[in-house]
């Protein structure tokens, strides 16, 4: 049946897929999807065929979808953690809108904030604020504006997008304008390759990790004032009296 489903599939892991995700998996035709991501399902639905774009050809990709699925298939574009954070979902939904006669299914799956924190402990059981450092599509000076507004605000911060190749000492600059509001001392969280091979974590201080080079791969944890270091693990208090 003519369809696309949108599906994210967690952050690496078989295992950390959701029932529905293996399930749309499993029953589609066609999986679409970035070559990374499709690599980490292909063992898992070899029988499947599968379609794969750069990094960079996201529109190109959702076109694709919307084309195989006008041939009569079931589409399942894939995308990593869940399609609606910083993923594929509302270019899927825009782009088919000119294609009215495809229904369009949207699968949640576990976004790397959700999967890194429980590597940590519990840094994010109270308020917290997911800011990509990405500047490919959002200005610079609003990235800036989202960091000291919820510093201020004593959010705990889930930094996606920390690096690459040309954005450096994006998480330094992001660091020092956190500095102005929280203390260097403040615990913080990192952890690289969430679910899939070579996972590694780190708990460090904000002044630490000011100092630490990250790669697109990794997902950063910067406590509020009162995430605490407690048996290795990265706790933000909610409060309760113990
Ligand atoms: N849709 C994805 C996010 C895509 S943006 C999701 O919901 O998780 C890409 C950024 O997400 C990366 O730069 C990194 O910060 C984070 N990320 C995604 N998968 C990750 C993983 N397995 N381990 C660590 N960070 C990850």
């Amino acid at each position: 049946m003519a369809k696309v489903m949108v599906v994210g599939i967690g952050p690496g892991r078989y295992e950390e897929m959701t029932i529905r995700a293996a399930e749309a998996l499993r029953a589609c035709d066609t999986i679409v999807g970035y070559t990374v991501y499709v690599d980490l399902v292909r063992e898992h639905f070899s029988e499947k065929e599968f379609l794969t774009t750069p990094m960079t050809k996201e529109v190109e990709r959702c076109e694709l979808a919307f084309t195989e699925a006008a041939k009569g298939k079931t589409v399942a574009m894939i995308c990593s953690g869940d399609a609606g954070v910083y993923g594929m979902s509302g270019l899927i939904l825009e782009i088919g809108a000119r294609y009215p006669e495809i229904p369009v299914e949207i699968i949640s799956g576990v976004t790397a904030a959700i999967g890194g924190a429980s590597v940590l402990g519990a840094p994010l059981i109270h308020d917290f604020a997911v800011i990509s450092l990405s500047d490919l599509l959002t200005p610079w000076e609003k990235i800036e504006k989202r960091l000291l507004a919820a510093a201020e605000a004593d959010f705990v911060i889930c930094l996606y997008n920390p690096s690459s190749k040309k954005r450096h000492d994006y998480l330094r600059r992001a660091c020092d304008l956190i500095l102005q509001y929280q203390p260097g001392t403040t615990v913080c969280g990192i952890v690289k390759n969430i679910g899939r091979e070579g996972e590694e974590k780190e708990i460090l201080s904000l002044e630490q990790l000011r100092e630490t080079p990250v790669d697109m791969f990794t997902t950063v944890f910067i406590g509020n004032s009162q995430t605490k270091a407690a048996g290795g693990r990265m706790v933000t208090p909610r409060g309760y009296r113990i």
